[in-house]
């Protein structure tokens, strides 16, 4: 019943993401390049571009990921930036990692009944983004702050140049982007200031090709620079920013200088795990990323997938049904560490994986699927989303760097403060605090970071060496992406751009979308033959990034479905 519920929620929410997207793009594999120096990877060209600017400057991983970050906020401000929050995976060459949490914070007084009515029914989920109560305290500044403490070599300022060119001198608005404005006019132009830097007067987004400036996120992205990371939580800068989204609150407990003044970016264990001869490392918790992509590789693991392909009807059924197993346990146990015990080892264990993956059939579709560990109540359903990027470094002494940041829907909550948009993370949390009794693990609470499905990973070869950096935008998906791309790259050792290019099959549930327009469509009589009962296309918000180390160095790649590219020093 839960399952069945959680399905057509799924369906639903799916197709208003599909309203919200580009139509797809061919899914042909783009030619890969190749360099020898650091190389950067961003859904961005202008963005990568920033990134590898400072990679020429002697930069770090670190420091290349800040810049790129700082210059998505300006270049792809629909999808991420210093409004929003992000999670952040450094590792060296030798796979010594660091993960750090920038997850946006919902204010203390926010308590389970956050997104209910007076009546006690959750708000209708545009009404929510569309408000102050979306909005958690940011959390990318303070990130960058504390990566760049530990990994940086440049100055903090110096990370702030290109994106400060860009929101000053302009750049040029892409069909993409100009896509987005269409798409999400309600969000886009929710706020004066937003809709008079992206519309005309008439409602319409500026045209393909028009040069965009905003003057004042450079002036925000100036005083950040010279005064450090104090300068958008501490003093007046902090407090203007509660004070916005208090005004657009609908209730009295909101956001509160305080909340924003104590925010902390969070250092986290790192979540590593093994699959095949490979360390697989990325983001636990608040994030669901790296439990999601381990569980699936470590469920696959048993199978002999080099002898399968992407054209393999069998191969996509075991992802599918590896899928609704580890989204199982992911929709049951995944939460704020901080609030939740999240049984983060037990998941990932290999025997644990093994008799998961022992229910699997090659042959045949499992009825139901069950959360494996009974140890904490189920989680609410997650609407898709369409904001976030990731984004890729690798630095020519091998650091690398695998971030991914987002402010969560299309514009977030189209609140623009300071020249850039504010998150509206808060909406990734369960709308519904209680469920058959029991609290939700991702309810609303004070002070508690929403669950994410951001998958930032770093992957180490057989002799301890990193082999590739990759990660995802795409909400649900995410850790699928992620899973196939690492899948692709090591069973069937594709090139990471092909590997990228190869179609996803998502199926968290028992319903399997297939992504609309890709070749997978061809194999939905196949796997109905395997007992799936609904296998549906759909426009999937699909868009990795990734950089491989490989014999002839570094080889990076953007996304076919999107503008990205990789860039190198
Ligand atoms: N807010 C989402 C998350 O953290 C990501 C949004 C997206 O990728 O579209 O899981």
């Amino acid at each position: 019943m839960l399952l069945r519920a959680f399905t057509t929620a799924l369906l639903s929410l799916s197709l208003a993401a599909c309203a919200t997207l580009p139509a797809p793009q061919s899914t042909a594999a783009p030619t890969p390049t190749r360099f020898e120096a650091g190389m950067v990877s961003a859904a961005d060209p202008r963005a990568a571009e920033a990134g590898a600017e400072i990679l020429r400057k002697g930069g770090s991983a670190t420091d290349a990921a800040i810049a790129t970050m700082l210059a998505l906020t300006v270049v792809e401000p629909q999808s991420s930036g210093i409004g929003g929050g992000g999670f952040y995976v450094r590792g060296n060459a030798d796979g010594m990692v660091d993960t750090i949490d920038g997850r946006e914070t919902a204010p203390a007084l926010a308590k389970p009944d956050w997104f209910l009515d007076s009546d006690g029914k959750p708000l209708p989920f545009r009404e929510a983004v569309a408000s102050g109560l979306s909005i958690g305290v940011p959390g990318n500044v303070a990130l960058a702050a504390e990566a760049h403490r530990r990994h940086g070599k440049l100055a903090w300022r110096d990370l702030f140049a290109p994106a400060i060119r860009l929101a000053r001198q302009g750049w040029i608005l892409s069909e993409r982007g100009r896509d987005f404005l269409l798409r999400n006019k309600a969000t886009g132009m929710r706020d004066k200031a937003a809709a008079a830097l992206f519309y005309d007067a008439g409602g319409e987004p500026l045209p393909v090709g028009t040069k965009l400036t905003n003057p004042v996120l450079a002036e925000t992205l100036e005083r950040i620079a010279e005064r450090g990371s104090q300068a958008f939580y501490n003093g007046q800068d902090g407090a203007d920013l509660a004070i916005a989204v208090a005004r657009d609150t609908p209730r009295k407990a909101t956001m509160t200088e305080a909340d924003v003044m104590n925010y902390k970016a969070r250092y986290r264990k790192p979540v590593c795990g093994t699959y095949r001869a490979y360390k697989v490392c990325g983001m636990g918790p608040p994030s669901s990323g790296a439990t999601t992509v381990l569980s699936i590789l470590g469920m696959m693991e048993r199978f002999d997938l080099s002898q399968m392909s992407a054209s393999s009807p069998t191969f996509w059924h075991l992802f599918a049904e590896a899928q609704r197993l580890a989204y199982a346990d992911r929709e049951r146990f995944l939460a704020d560490p901080d609030f939740v015990s999240v049984p983060v080892p037990q998941l990932i264990d290999r025997d644990y994986l093994a008799h998961r993956s022992g229910l699997i059939r090659a042959d045949k579709t499992a009825e139901t699927v069950e959360p494996g560990l009974d140890l904490i109540p189920p989680d609410g359903d997650e609407p898709p989303e369409n904001g976030t990027s990731h984004f890729a470094v690798v630095d020519r002494d091998g650091n690398a760097v695998s971030y991914t940041s987002t402010i969560e829907g299309p514009f977030g909550s189209g609140l623009m403060h300071d020249g850039f948009f504010l998150n509206n993370e808060l909406t990734d949390f369960s709308f519904v605090p209680e469920k058959d009794g029991l609290p939700v693990a991702n309810r609303v609470e004070g002070g508690k970071r929403p669950r994410s499905s951001m998958a930032p990973s770093l992957v180490y070869g057989p002799d301890g060496k990193l082999v590739l950096a990759v990660g995802a935008a795409g909400g649900g998906t995410i850790p699928v992406q992620v899973t196939k791309s690492i899948i692709a790259f090591i069973d069937w050792k594709l090139p990471i751009a092909e590997a990228i290019a190869v179609p996803v099959l998502y199926s968290p549930d028992d319903t399997v979308i297939v992504e609309k327009g890709s070749a997978l469509e061809a194999l939905i009589p196949g796997l109905k033959a395997l007992g799936h009962a609904r296998v549906v296309a759909y426009s999937l918000p699909l868009k990795t990034n990734a950089v491989a180390v490989t014999s002839q160095g570094l080889i990076g790649a953007g996304d076919p479905r999107s503008e990205g590219v990789a860039v190198s020093q």
